[in-house]
């Protein structure tokens, strides 16, 4: 393909906001005069992923990762560097010449996976058509219909239908044939059963066809709803697509691409059971309604959710599962997101969303949801009771006892007190005696995680779990403190970056060079960038960067704030520290590898010969460090 030319990829790039990008997968909070949020790449509990507005470019202090935006959709969506391009491209609406897009287009869209995403949306477009056209679909749409099911919903959700399987056809092996799709591919789409002779079936039939799409909105799924059982079958009510190259279930939330729009305004993202119940809420009016495929939240989807939201309301069926599975979900969220916060909302009645809407209406649905959210304590302390006879004193003494572990684990005191309060109320007791308890369970209870964002405490021991494990931390590269060099190094190429007065003083002095192969590499981009532009841009600079670590260096080093108004003596320290120093890091790394080499080689005179002069080096670096402190 040709090569985007350089001119058109700063155009592009500097058609977007980068931060405009970043918040449609990271939430982000301006402070000073970055944006932070919290890392879309790991397991990220203090917010320490930067956004720098005014330079267009992003940072991690955990992780270091960086780059401009085009670095950001590459490594968030697994992209190459035209695919970033072309689709930075698109929200710039900027219009590729063709033969720039071409390839790119065709690379996305003839790779296995671009080429079953299409076979996902062409199966997408023929269920909905025949559910909503053709004769076979009839009963399907009728069914919907009685569920409550508006036309406007069915659109929106794509919604369609698999019909029965007959001797004579099977429409969508039907469809695929006559697009010659090759075998393989089908096989692999999970569309299809494979027979023992080879032979292809579609694996839908008879099934009510809601597609599950991927977080940008293409389908790469489908979940099947039975429509009229047969007596004879023992089959699944529901039947999902099975895992391929584009569909983990642990990674998928059901209606994200639409309410990761939706919370964008919000602030929060509400978390159902089924599909139906998202349908109808969206319906409702609640578009920020998502669902996990089955009920078992996981540590994936969390971290999605963590990703761009603050507050999750969980809202499953009124019924014991679904209060039992209320229960997982807040474990897994406190585990694996503890500075999420989560907000319970607990339908009357045992009802669930899609239930609740048909008996009483939309607006009163969107009400509720809205004022009668619950924080995890509350929950817990409800949900103790199940199945208890309260009046019953040895029953409502176990029950004191439990409910008291859960306020132990209650961070602030003022709403410890405030719960033991409502639980005084609750069964008419003496408060100072329920302190008085909770004065001796208090010590058995490891008390809150100190959290970066108070928050109405949600840490609880009730069920005497370990306390989990810190997540690892991403492979960062090894911390160390940076010798007087590096600083000197970092220092000088950031006054370099940034003030043109410098930059004429470091080029003046004969025989100056970085060390390092990165900062030469860094400063030799800086002189080209200026004798093309009139000013540097540490976005279009990363893209003329091809080495990772210079690219990380830049980053590192737009991360930091220096003095602005530094003095010429300051800069003339560093170039000496550089000057002086250098030589000598560099014999030792010289007289190292021929150490290694000499023993490699088992000359035992050299090697003690290079090892005794080694030694000196390190004599002599060691005197200047002293030196340097006294
Ligand atoms: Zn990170």
């Amino acid at each position: 393909m040709a090569k985007i030319p350089n001119e058109l990829i700063d155009q592009i790039r500097d058609a977007v906001n980068i931060v405009d990008v970043i918040s449609q997968d990271v939430q982000l909070k301006r402070q000073g005069k970055n944006l932070m949020g919290h890392c879309p790449f790991h397991r990220d509990d203090t917010p320490s992923f930067a956004v720098n507005e005014q330079k267009q470019f992003f940072y991690c202090f955990s992780c270091h990762r960086s780059g401009n935006v085009f670095g950001f959709l590459q490594q968030l969506h697994n992209l190459s560097f035209p695919e970033a391009v072309q689709q930075v491209a698109e929200m710039a609406n900027i219009s590729l010449p063709q033969q720039y897009t071409n390839r790119a287009e065709q690379s996305v869209e003839n790779s296995p996976k671009g080429q079953l995403i299409k076979l996902h949306d062409q199966a997408a477009r023929l269920y909905h058509h025949i559910l909503v056209n053709t004769e076979a679909g009839q009963q399907a749409l009728h069914y919907l219909t009685k569920r409550g099911m508006s036309r406007e919903m069915i659109e929106q959700f794509s919604l369609g239908f698999a019909p029965e399987q007959s001797d004579t056809e099977e429409v969508l092996l039907e469809y695929a044939t006559g697009q010659q799709l090759d075998y393989q591919l089908l096989r692999k789409s999970g569309l299809f059963t494979e027979d023992h002779q080879g032979k292809l079936h579609d694996r839908f039939h008879g099934r009510v066809m809601y597609p599950i799409k991927n977080e940008s909105g293409h389908v790469i799924a489908f979940s099947g709803r039975i429509l009229a059982p047969k007596a004879t079958a023992n089959e699944p009510k529901y039947m999902n697509s099975p895992e391929t190259p584009i569909f983990n279930k642990r990674r998928v939330l059901f209606n994200l691409d639409l309410a990761k729009q939706a919370a964008r305004e919000n602030g929060s993202l509400t978390l159902f059971e089924g599909f139906m119940d998202v349908i109808s809420a969206y319906d409702a009016g609640v578009k920020t309604g998502i669902a996990s495929m089955g009920t078992n939240l996981t540590e994936e989807q969390i971290r999605i959710i963590q990703r761009l939201v603050q507050q999750v309301n969980v809202c499953y069926d009124g019924d014991d599962p679904g209060q039992n599975a209320i229960n997982r979900a807040l474990q897994m969220f406190e585990d694996n997101a503890p500075q999420l916060t989560v907000k319970i909302i607990q339908l009357p009645g045992g009802l669930d969303p899609d239930e609740y809407v048909q008996k009483y209406g939309a607006i009163k649905f969107k009400d509720y949801l809205q004022h009668s959210q619950e924080n995890a304590i509350e929950f817990h302390l409800r949900y103790l009771q199940r199945g208890l006879n309260l009046q019953n004193q040895d029953e409502l003494m176990g029950y004191l006892n439990a409910a008291l572990r859960v306020i132990a684990g209650v961070a602030e005191p003022v709403a410890q007190d405030l719960y033991l309060q409502k639980l005084a109320e609750q069964f008419n007791l003496d408060k100072q005696s329920l302190a008085k308890q909770l004065g001796a369970i208090q010590p058995t209870v490891q008390p809150a995680r100190q959290r970066s964002h108070p928050s109405p405490a949600r840490r609880t021991q009730w069920c005497n779990r370990p306390a989990p494990q810190p997540a690892a931390e991403p492979s960062a590269p090894t911390q160390h403190l940076a010798s007087k060099l590096e600083n000197a190094e970092q220092m000088l190429l950031k006054y370099y970056l940034d003030d043109e007065g410098i930059r004429t003083m470091v080029r003046g002095i004969d025989d100056f060079a970085f060390p390092d192969q990165a900062y030469q590499q860094l400063q030799r981009e800086i002189d080209n960038c200026l004798s093309e532009h009139d000013e540097i841009s540490t976005a279009a600079l990363i893209d003329r960067l091809d080495d990772p670590q210079a690219k990380q260096l830049l980053a590192q080093i737009e991360a930091q704030s220096l003095n602005e108004n530094v003095s010429d003596e300051a800069v003339n320290d560093l170039i000496r520290v550089i000057m002086d120093e250098a030589p000598l890091t560099q014999q030792i790394n010289a007289k190292r590898a021929a150490l290694n080499e000499a023993a490699m080689m088992n000359d035992q005179e050299l090697t003690t010969k290079l090892a005794t002069e080694l030694v000196n080096l390190y004599q002599r670096q060691q005197q200047m460090k002293t030196e340097e402190l006294n």
